[in-house]
């Protein structure tokens, strides 16, 4: 059987893709405040325009989420779910060398905030829905578009409530969302394509010290004093790597890319002989050290502005991202006997419990994984767990097996673009990514 994206007309649907992507980045969907209204309008028109119905949710006023479906005749399975996020992360335009909310089409290249994270999935998934109901693909499972508002900010109007409140209008065995990518150059010589299926929850720890105040010119253990102290501690305290099923089976497939020495170490580096070393290389590639151990970032510190005057009461504030199968109560018992102060206070705040993993051998993954091969015949596709949470947790703990990916090759400069300076997604990626949806979406869904 024949690949459907051999039966298109590519060029034409370049252009209109490039088009809508352009367009959707127009609308300054910032969040906060989201405001993600009128670009859901602007998607409910699209959709209509290619006669496919939508439903528009208004979880607050000027917020919203979309959902539209294509119905196969006669279902033998559960639907699947593509999902994106409306809004984005904020964009400072006089860092970047083209306004972040134009959508140029400039130097092959579709500029503004959200091209990659997260409006190019979108415009992937919709015109793969579009080019299936184009081609009048008879479906063997429903396919369920939506489009949620803010991600960005925790979810709590966009995934986590169209299933708390409107279960049965997105219910579905698989989600396909963002999380993993493409990537060329970082590791190895192939594209990789990192679909992720777990990924990391996030906490806030927050550290309060209090004392007596007063004139600053009395030395003495002050709240600030045991506030540094502590934080000292904190940063001194190190985190184990660790490894699970899905970042062993990312390290193996990985290795596969690699020289003899390399690759052996990878495939090792859980031994006790190997690990010390594979931790202090790995250390300096910032995503793979996320990957494999807890960590802490401080990010907030409040204390008083008067250079005279001692608080009473100072605060600093940690990001802290634990792995998924991390104890919680039991990071926060070593953390307090690292600083070793009852005089500081910690209150922790997030990290839900976390869903299994989403597996490797399911249908979506082999789908996923046809898909790349046929369109990027040299890329290498592995799971991966990402170091930030994303909508796909509120589906995992709910038990539907959620999948993270792009599904464009992204060079490192481009990623680095993603929530920093000048993001943008090459036409050419666009259209493979399209490609490679059409794929995978029609040999699940027909
Ligand atoms: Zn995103």
């Amino acid at each position: 059987m024949g690949l459907l994206s051999e039966g298109v007309a590519w060029e034409e649907v370049e252009r209109q893709a490039t088009d809508l992507l352009s367009r959707y980045i127009r609308f300054d969907t910032t969040n906060p405040p989201g405001n993600e209204a009128e670009a859901a309008q602007f998607l409910a028109q699209t959709l209509s325009d290619e006669g496919i119905d939508s439903h528009l949710y208004e979880p607050a006023p000027g917020r919203a989420n979309l959902v539209a479906r294509l119905s196969a005749a006669e279902p033998v399975a559960p639907p699947l779910l593509l999902m994106h996020h409306i809004d984005v992360v904020p964009a400072d335009g006089a860092t970047w060398t083209r306004p972040p909310f134009h959508g140029l089409v400039r130097e092959g290249h579709i500029w503004g905030r959200g091209a990659l994270d997260d409006k190019g999935l979108g415009v992937i998934h919709l015109m793969a829905l579009v080019l299936l109901k184009r081609l009048d693909v008879k479906l063997t499972r429903d396919i369920v578009f939506m489009a949620v508002s803010d991600e960005e900010e925790g979810g709590a109007f966009g995934a986590q409530w169209m299933i708390e409140k409107h279960w049965p209008d997105i219910e579905c065995e698989y989600v396909w969302d963002e999380g993993g990518t493409g990537s060329v150059g970082m590791m190895g010589r192939r594209p990789i394509f990192a679909v992720s299926v777990w990924e990391k929850r996030s906490m806030l720890l927050k550290l309060t010290a209090r004392g007596l105040g007063g004139h600053g010119s009395i030395a003495g253990n002050t709240p600030l004093d045991r506030l540094v102290r502590a934080l000292h501690a904190v940063q001194g305290y190190s985190t184990d790597m660790r490894f699970n099923g899905v970042t062993r089976e990312f390290f193996e497939r990985i290795s596969r890319d690699q020289g003899f020495i390399a690759g052996w170490l990878m495939r090792h580096a859980e031994t006790p002989v190997v690990k010390g070393y594979m931790a202090r290389q790995i250390k300096n590639i910032s995503s793979i050290h996320a990957m494999l151990r807890d960590t802490i970032t401080a990010t907030v510190l409040s204390t008083g502005d008067k250079p005279n005057v001692v608080d009473e009461q100072v605060e600093a504030t940690l990001d802290v991202r634990l792995l998924p199968d991390t104890d919680r109560d039991a990071f926060l018992d070593s953390i307090r006997r690292a600083i070793n102060d009852d005089a500081i206070e910690l209150e922790a705040t997030g990290s839900p419990k976390s869903g299994p993993p989403s597996p490797v051998d399911s249908e979506l993954f082999r789908a996923l994984s046809q898909a790349i091969y046929a369109n990027e015949p040299a890329a290498l596709v592995t799971p991966m767990q990402t170091p930030y949470a994303t909508d796909s947790r509120f589906f995992r703990e709910r038990g539907v097996a959620a999948y993270g990916l792009l599904p464009v090759v992204l060079t490192g400069e481009e990623l680095a673009s993603i929530h920093g300076v000048d993001e943008r997604m090459s036409v050419k990626s666009l259209t493979s990514g399209i490609k490679i949806a059409l794929d995978a979406v029609g040999t699940l869904c027909s």
